[in-house]
């Protein structure tokens, strides 16, 4: 599912860690607009960057992310996300 031109809900879902620990990661419908939101947000960075962005960690489902340690954080509502900058051109 596309949420805008460059981020798909895909990339804000995917973890390596919920799959090996077979963690449905999947974003409640309630928290779809914040995850939306969030990409709007980070299409605006990419552009200020002129760069592409590689998301690292995006939602987590409160089980997964009580395994970073912090049991409450901004992933688990769909507003925040972790990523790094590629150098070159932004595809
Ligand atoms: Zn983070």
């Amino acid at each position: 599912m596309k949420l805008t031109e460059h981020f798909t809900l895909d990339k804000f879902t995917r973890s390596t860690t919920a799959l090996r620990l077979k963690i449905d990661n999947r974003v409640p419908d309630e928290l779809m607009a914040n995850i939306q939101l969030t990409a709007i947000k980070l299409e605006l960075v990419r552009k200020a960057l002129g760069k592409s962005i590689v998301i690292t960690s995006g939602y987590r489902c409160p089980v997964l992310n009580a395994g970073g340690g912090v049991s409450i954080s901004s992933h688990t509502k769909g507003l925040a996300v972790d990523f790094h900058s590629s150098f070159g051109t932004p595809k």
